[in-house]
């Protein structure tokens, strides 16, 4: 008999949930509405998000994280937005960090959920093929799982300067090829999340940094161009170029 991966066990074979933190201002995209509730193609960003979650087979459940004084808000706009009824879909009220806004949608999972995707909602073109190839590596043993693709720009190490029009000193190259940019859906074995979101109290910019740092193996499967985030005013103009081009091949 084989002995299995470290990490396998039941754990993994539970249902599928989706927590999407959308709790953020998105103030480096200008003023205005918060960020997940911007129109991308005539639709709020956040809905795009839901709908790239709810269309893996996989996934049961999406728990969305709403700003504190915006859950009714929300909750209206996902209902008023024809997303298919056949899959639950709660809305809770997110915290000052991305952090805090994941623990709280954690919360919220029930207990026969093996398998936790986290996905920021800023990220609303993410292909369902980058969604089931994480949630397959997850169910494949691997306990905490993160999409991503390769840099175009070489990486500097800076000090960083501290004022925005200072010159700042180069400290270091990290070699183009080894480096990789990360995107979301992350997906985990929901105890190692949850263990992580429990010992982690440090601000660390994603959960698989957080699992890095009580000592999960976090493993990388492809990420896909398209699941960019919308952060700035051009990656703006881009989704919405993506968007047309599907809607005109019709494709999803
Ligand atoms: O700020 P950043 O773009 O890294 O945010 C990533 C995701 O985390 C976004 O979807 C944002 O809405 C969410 N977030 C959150 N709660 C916060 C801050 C950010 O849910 N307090």
């Amino acid at each position: 008999m084989s002995t299995p991966p470290p990490y396998e066990n039941a754990a993994s074979r539970g249902t599928v949930a989706a927590v999407i933190p959308a709790a953020g201002r998105g103030v480096r995209l200008g003023p205005g509405a918060p960020k997940a509730l911007r129109a991308l193609g005539g639709v709020p960003i956040l809905v795009h998000a839901v709908r790239a979650m709810l269309r893996a087979r996989a996934v049961a459940l999406v728990v969305v994280v709403a700003p504190a004084d915006g859950v009714a808000e929300v909750r209206a706009l996902l209902d008023g937005n024809g997303l298919p009824e056949s899959k639950e879909i709660k809305v809770v009220a997110g915290g000052d960090t991305r952090q805090e806004s994941v623990r709280l949608g954690l919360a919220a999972l029930p207990d026969d959920t093996g398998i936790v995707l986290v996905h920021d909602a800023a990220r609303p073109l993410v292909p369902v093929e980058t969604v089931e190839a994480v949630v397959a590596a997850v169910r494949g043993g691997a306990p905490a799982v993160v999409p991503a693709v390769p840099l175009a720009d070489t990486v500097k190490e800076v000090d960083p300067a501290p004022s925005p029009d200072a010159p700042e000193p180069v400290v270091g190259t990290p070699e183009r090829a080894r480096l990789r940019a990360v995107q979301t859906p992350q997906g985990f074995r929901r105890d190692v999340l949850a263990e992580a979101h429990e010992k982690v109290t440090d601000a660390v910019t994603d959960c698989a940094g957080m699992a890095e740092r009580i000592g999960v193996p976090v493993v990388v499967v492809p990420g896909h161009e398209e699941a960019f985030k919308v952060t700035r005013p051009l990656d703006l103009v881009l989704a919405e170029a993506v968007l047309a081009r599907r809607r005109a091949a019709d494709v999803f």
